[in-house]
């Protein structure tokens, strides 16, 4: 059975303080969580902040982006060599917003996810389709191209240790969700497709849903027998409500 994993992003939110003070009201509400995999994504700023918080509690800790290399002349970059020294366990890659305002490419998400998995950090990739592809019906494609580009070279023992998010971008931040059985319906598209040439992995890879997670749908969400969890924004940057969403998973 796949272990659902309920992830904040915390995006570009949060100083220091703000992360401190969350983080430790966040691990009393959900200390007797052992069912569900809980994590919070922040900034470079506050990755170890939240970890120290984190100590003594099931809470995992994620970046919100890497670069490839592991060190050098990149300005402004962090690596997941970096990530690794200081046990962090997860990194987002691939983020829409990673994706349409920075420019990332599949390309750059497929090295980003080998340079995680070299460094032996946990990518969560996000993939998902704009409105005008979901009008087109292009959503199928769309998906699985960019699955497909992300997970160029791995072998199936990766693949099947992974977490993909499915975040169509027109419900991130809009209040809008897809339906519960759409979105169900879109990660049994992308399952599908990785046992094409992951047959073994592809049951154990964990696929959650993003865009507008919230505690009042969540539970309708998690119902869904293929969503393995949530990639949440807005709602994880209160310690209450992304509580709520944890305790109503588990
Ligand atoms: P949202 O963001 O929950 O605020 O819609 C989700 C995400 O971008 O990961």
């Amino acid at each position: 059975m796949r272990k659902p994993f309920i992830c904040g992003n915390w995006k570009m939110n949060k100083n220091v303080d703000e992360a401190e003070k969350m983080i430790n009201n966040l691990k009393a509400k959900v200390k007797d969580v052992d069912n569900v995999e809980m994590g919070i994504c922040s900034t470079a700023l506050c990755l170890t902040t939240v970890k120290e918080a984190a100590q003594g509690s099931e809470l995992v800790t994620g970046a919100e982006n890497i670069y490839w290399k592991d060190s050098g002349a990149y300005t402004g970059e962090i690596s997941a060599k970096m990530l690794a020294a200081s046990d962090i366990e997860y990194t987002i890659v691939g983020h829409s917003e990673r994706r349409e305002i920075f420019g990332e490419s599949d390309y750059e998400v497929n090295k980003k996810v080998l340079s995680a998995l070299a460094h032996g950090v946990k990518p969560i990739i996000c993939v998902g389709e704009t409105l005008e592809e979901r009008k087109a019906e292009q959503i199928e494609a769309k998906v699985n191209f960019q699955v497909d580009s992300a997970l160029a070279g791995l072998t199936e023992a990766e693949v099947a240790d992974l977490v993909i998010a499915y975040e169509p971008i027109w419900a991130i931040g809009t209040g809008e969700t897809a339906s519960a059985e759409e979105a169900n319906r879109v990660i049994g598209i992308i399952r599908e497709n990785i046992r094409k040439e992951y047959p073994e992995a592809a049951d154990k890879v964990r696929i959650q849903y993003g865009g507008s997670v919230k505690p009042h749908n969540v539970e309708e969400i998690m119902a869904q027998p293929e969503i393995d969890g949530a990639l949440v924004g807005g709602a994880s940057l209160e310690a209450e409500s992304f509580s709520e969403i944890i305790l109503k998973t588990a």
